[in-house]
């Protein structure tokens, strides 16, 4: 298995500001993508496995799975 070489590090994924946005996560459970509302007022789970991946707290939204990237 060949892996492509990384050309550079990563950039650091920035806190994100307390506004709404869509975030790319990743399920800690089953490796599974999918975007996620930050100001979800509703539980969000993994459309794979069914892993609790937003958790909704009032105002911002806990995010459990892995933050991937901000999209908006
Ligand atoms: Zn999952």
């Amino acid at each position: 298995m060949s892996m492509p070489q990384a050309g550079g590090r990563r950039r650091k994924i920035l806190i994100p500001q307390p506004r709404s946005r869509f975030i790319l996560v990743t399920c800690p459970n089953c490796g599974h993508r999918q975007v996620v509302f930050s100001h979800s007022t509703f539980p969000a789970r993994c459309l794979s496995c069914g892993e609790l991946l937003v958790k909704p707290t009032g105002g911002k939204a806990q995010i459990l799975g892995k933050i991937e990237r901000i999209l908006a």
